[in-house]
């Protein structure tokens, strides 16, 4: 061993440093949230490059988000203290895989015909996939209302999750989609590469099929990445799993971490088996096991712990920390989804200032995780109204806006002429006469010539089977695309102005500015930033290329910022303070998860569960909402059974303002509807809110049922002595020194003695 101190290893403890150093032969890292797992495989990544066992491009490293990507990418050369330009093979499965196909799509065909994938291929997104296995449902007269394609989707989805290609789909599957699920998918395969296209589920599994079929060139690539690193382990689905077994299988130099408490994408096919049988897949492996948490408090931990305690099957893993006590786990009920988020940004707010009796807290310190997208509108709503900075990452997504789909089409058609789907996209986009019929005759004449789309739409216009307006705008727009795709290839100008000519000449842009409806603006300013965004690439395809691959936002990151994201998309991030709004029944676990028969999939919302609260550094804080309104309609819940599952020692109950008639006044306008009152008395009598308010420190509320005013019987509920310690959303913690009906006069430890209304008053859970 080099006596030379290294600098990069020594914040490590011994079990970190064995994982680091461990550099030949399979390594296991099992460990909890937050031991350090990511910051060994990145310090490993550096130890190989510092020692000289490897150049950057003959590590493969795999991370489940781009975002992890690049911050992985970031720290090595941090550590290494230099920057590190080339590490082409660190990236997602699904990045990486692209250029590996990309280098041998000639070797994806159709059996029996001298059809192949080209090397400039195009990747469907799932709107693409939807619309061509529409396409194949109903030529094959299929009543796609009945069967919907979306299902098809799913189905096929799942089966490329599994490694099935068509021919090795189980009989055990032959019933799915009435029968007609594995013939569909072999058409929709066959139309994949006749289209020169692959879906993401192909990226992974046409790489497989290269490496089985092709030994000389999986040889070379074992050779090729000398070492193998993959984050996130558990959530490893099959074709995953054997992409890597088959890279790993020559020098065995594969080091995997992960944590079976966190595996949260058994939805889409993860094996959380795959880590578990390491061992047995990869003899005489090196399992390291990290026991030290760096991130949380006790309380967070002790709450996290306490909820994933409920599953069965666990490995089971004891975690510590050496970081101060620090707050309770904070739990809070609200009467609505508004009210939580109107909450919620106050308290990031006050959170800001520092005036919750905690550090202050920048808004880069704070995050929002959801358990369904849907959930964000509300405090993206709230957010923009009280001029609070937020990012949203993952989710629905600027590239996911229709009118940046439709450019990005115009792209496509543009950089790969035989890109049906995009010119099915834009033919009529704007409006050009060219209504379904004139559509129709494009494909047939396209299907009859054997060429794509686009040449189907020029024979057809020589030979006169389009006329009038439409044939007229036709021209114009396959003349655009003649001239475009010329100026794309000679570089004449740079791909920012062509992008800027494209969609002038098009009379896309013109489209949106003789729009009038309200949104029109707004789709005219994306327009604008995605223009902006293409300076960041070399040329249009590197570009499309890009947008087809980023599963995390990539929007502006300038200033300081709240984020908001789903739990699946906080998976490895970190957070100061943490929010976990939406922890009701039906919400979070979700309907779906609670509908299923076995405990299979509230097993998987509980990891979830485990996952959101072992994001948080220093303050978590959990909440819920009696009433929500779904699709329009308003409809109560039950708090969670995750917050029964919260140890209660941990936790301290806040108050919520708007239940006591209080704080923002806006309960009122809720309670007038009966819909809602009903909604309330359901919520009032449930079980969770009794154990609630019981945990309070409060008696269990007047049933509702029975007052003609709930806000004012609530706040009756809630009475007081003299010399009771209390608090107070503004004033914080003082001493009642005398009654006076509604009113308390009260010593604040820090505001002074001050007269305040009793309901804004609340017992300190102690
Ligand atoms: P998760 O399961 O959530 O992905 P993880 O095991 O990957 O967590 P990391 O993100 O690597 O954990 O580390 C958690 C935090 O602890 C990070 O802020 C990291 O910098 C810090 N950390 C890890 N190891 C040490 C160490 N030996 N000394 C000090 N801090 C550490
Ligand atoms: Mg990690």
């Amino acid at each position: 061993m080099a006596a030379r101190p290294v600098p990069y290893l020594e914040g490590l403890n011994p079990e970190q440093r064995q994982a680091v150093e461990t550099l030949d032969g399979p390594v296991l890292m099992l460990a909890g949230a937050g031991t350090g797992k990511t910051k060994a495989l990145t310090t490993r990544i550096v130890h190989l490059l510092n020692t000289g066992r490897a150049r950057p491009n003959e590590v493969l490293a795999v991370t489940f988000t781009n975002k992890a990507a690049r911050e992985m990418k970031t720290r090595v050369g941090t550590l290494l203290g230099q920057s590190i330009e080339g590490m082409p093979w660190l990236g997602t499965f699904h990045s990486i895989c692209v250029k590996l196909l990309r280098r041998h799509a000639e070797l994806i065909g159709v059996a029996g015909t001298n059809l192949t994938l080209k090397s400039n291929f195009t990747i469907l997104d799932t709107d693409d996939q939807l619309r061509l296995l529409k396409q194949l449902v109903q030529a094959a007269g299929i009543d796609d209302k009945r069967w919907p394609a979306r299902q098809l989707a799913g189905v096929i989805d799942n089966w490329k999750n599994r490694a099935w290609m068509p021919d090795k789909v189980p009989a055990a599957e032959a019933s799915a989609y009435n029968g007609k699920g594995v013939a569909l998918y072999k058409q929709y395969q066959r139309r994949l590469i006749e289209l020169n296209a692959v879906d993401f589920g192909d990226l992974l599994l046409h790489v497989v099929t290269i490496f089985q079929t092709h030994d000389d060139i999986l040889q070379q690539y074992q050779r090729w990445f000398r070492y193998i690193l993959v984050d996130e382990y558990q959530d490893t689905n099959v074709a995953q799993y054997l992409w890597l077994r088959l890279l790993a299988g020559g020098h065995k130099n594969i080091c995997c971490v992960g944590d079976d408490d966190q595996s949260i994408y058994g939805w889409r096919g993860a094996e959380v088996g795959n880590i578990l049988r390491f061992e047995t897949d990869f003899p005489g492996a090196h399992v390291v096991r990290l026991e030290q948490n760096y991130r949380s408090t006790p309380h967070i931990l002790a709450a996290a712990s306490g909820v994933i305690a409920g599953n069965q099957g666990r490995l089971g893993k004891e975690l510590w920390t050496e970081v101060e006590e620090g707050e309770r786990v904070r739990l809070i009920g609200h009467w609505d989804g508004e009210e939580e988020a109107r909450w919620i940004g106050e308290e990031i707010e006050a959170m800001q200032r520092g005036t919750r009796g905690m550090r202050a807290f920048g808004l880069d310190d704070m995050a929002i995780l959801v358990r369904a997208s849907h959930q964000m509108r509300a405090f993206e709503d709230r957010f923009l109204t009280i001029g609070l900075p937020y990012r949203v990452i993952g989710g629905p997504r600027f590239y996911e806006r229709m009118e940046i789909r439709d450019a990005m089409a115009y792209f496509r058609c543009v950089t790969s002429p035989s890109d049906d789907l995009a010119f099915e996209r834009i033919v009529n986009t704007p409006k050009r006469g060219l209504g379904d019929k004139a559509q129709q005759k494009m494909q047939v004449t396209a299907r009859q010539n054997g060429v794509p789309l686009i040449e189907g739409a020029r024979i057809l216009l020589e030979e006169g089977g389009i006329t009038g307006k439409g044939a007229r705008e036709l021209q114009l727009l396959l003349d655009g695309l003649t001239r475009w795709g010329r100026m794309n290839g000679d570089k004449a100008v740079s791909h920012v102005e062509l992008a800027e000519i494209i969609l002038d000449e098009s009379g896309y842009t013109e489209m949106w500015q003789n729009d009038k409806t309200p949104e029109a603006p707004g789709r005219l300013e994306n327009l604008k930033e995605l223009v902006k965004a293409l300076e960041n690439f070399e040329n249009l395809t590197g570009f499309l290329e890009h947008v087809s691959l980023i599963m995390d936002n990539e929007s502006d990151d300038a200033g300081a910022k709240v984020s908001i994201m789903t739990l699946h998309a906080a998976k490895g991030l970190e957070f100061p303070a943490v929010f976990l709004p939406g922890w009701e029944d039906g919400l979070f676990p979700s309907q779906r998860s609670m509908d299923e028969s076995g405990l299979k999939g509230v097993e998987e919302e509980r990891r979830l569960a485990y996952v959101g609260i072992t994001r948080a550094e220093e303050v978590c804080t959990i909440s819920f909402a009696g009433n929500r309104r779904v699709f329009g309609q308003w409809q109560s819940s039950l708090p969670s059974r995750f917050i029964d599952e919260l140890p209660e020692a941990h936790v301290e109950v806040l108050t919520p303002p708007g239940l006591y008639g209080g704080g923002y006044g806006a309960a009122a306008g809720v309670q007038n509807s009966i819909d809602a009152r009903v909604a309330e008395a359901n919520v009032y009598n449930s079980p969770g809110w009794k154990r609630m308010q019981a945990r309070a420190g409060q008696r269990p509320t007047a049933q509702p049922r029975e007052a003609t005013s709930p806000v004012i019987d609530m706040a009756a509920a809630s009475s007081h002595t003299v010399g009771e310690r209390v608090f107070h959303q503004k004033f914080g913690y003082g001493e009642i020194v005398a009654l006076e009906g509604d009113k308390l006069e009260i010593a604040f430890e820090k505001a002074g003695t001050k007269k305040v209304v009793a309901r804004y008053v609340t017992s300190p859970d102690d």
